[in-house]
């Protein structure tokens, strides 16, 4: 439905490596819905934010009447932004066979999400729940994210806070968490990650209070995100040491050995706080826009 999305999360490539947001326009979407339906009846929605499309309402309805003329349709979205869930669109999903819905909220705390810039309330957030519960979808999966930068134990105290709530309005919800990994070409590129021992005492608590409350919550590996945010912000020299990793097997034990007996400072390019002045191996890659506005974007939220 569109490339990019105009919300801007402080970490997210999806976001700024696609700047200016571009929607497909109202007429093309209808046409090639229609196209697909005379070989499937699967629709999936594809983009970073697709209810950030100007017309995504319009689309909804479009296939809502398709459905109530009798029209056996299977839609699907990745995941909706709080704002965009009203009864008519969780009506139309329910009609189209979705069971279960994702909620991104990011983080617990209404601070945190503003650092981030998801300016979503935790009231917001509770009536969206709401108007799923109410509306005919079985669950609702929230996505979350620890460790993003200037996280505090209240923030994540938040979050249990704020499930607690939110299972109180619906019974069948579940909670997904990622740890935060620093992406090049977004204002968090700068931002190292926590210590995974931090992280995994921030895990195994999240873990604890869940349980206590009989809320599902899948949680991440903080060792696997570590390796990811060295693959995310590393450099050239990483090369024969990924090589290597590569032929071992490309597990755990083999990243943690090889970086051992290859001398790689693994830690330089996972847990750094770099400094904006500092060159960054992805820089020679030239993107629109460019470092410019994501060292104005990093000043703005953190
Ligand atoms: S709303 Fe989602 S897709 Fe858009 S910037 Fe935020 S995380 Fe990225």
């Amino acid at each position: 439905m569109a490339r990019g999305c105009a919300n801007r999360c402080g970490f997210c490539l999806a976001s700024y490596l696609n700047l200016p947001l571009r929607s497909v326009p109202e007429n093309d979407l209808f046409s090639a819905i229609d196209f697909g339906l005379e070989h499937t009846n699967k629709i999936a929605f594809l983009g970073a934010q697709v209810s950030a499309h100007p017309k995504f309402f319009d689309v909804c309805e479009y296939i809502n009447k398709k459905i109530s003329q009798g029209k056996n349709i299977e839609m699907h979205f990745s995941s909706l932004r709080i704002d965009a869930i009203t009864p008519e669109v969780v009506k139309t999903l329910a009609a189209a066979g979705q069971k279960n819905i994702t909620l991104a909220i990011e983080a617990g705390s209404e601070r945190l999400r503003k650092t981030i810039n998801k300016n979503i309330t935790e009231e917001q957030i509770i009536n969206a729940v709401k108007i799923v519960a109410e509306n005919g979808l079985k669950g609702v999966k929230i996505y979350g994210m620890l460790g993003i930068p200037s996280e505090t134990k209240d923030d994540i105290d938040s979050i249990i806070k704020l499930a607690k709530n939110l299972k109180k309005e619906f019974k069948n919800i579940s909670f997904g968490f990622s740890t935060f990994v620093p992406k090049p070409h977004t204002p968090f590129q700068w931002c190292g990650r926590e210590q995974t021992v931090n992280l995994e005492k921030k895990i195994s608590y999240l873990q604890k209070e869940m349980h206590k409350s009989g809320i599902q919550v899948n949680l991440p590996s903080a060792k696997w995100d570590y390796w990811q945010a060295v693959l995310s912000r590393g450099d050239s020299s990483l090369t024969d040491f990924l090589i290597e990793v590569y032929k071992d097997g490309g597990n755990l034990g083999a990243f943690k050995k090889l970086a051992k007996k290859m001398n790689i400072n693994s830690d330089y390019f996972a847990l750094n706080n770099f400094d904006t002045k500092d060159k960054l191996p992805w820089d020679f890659i030239k993107i629109s826009p460019g470092k410019d506005f994501l060292i104005s974007e990093y000043n703005r939220l953190l």
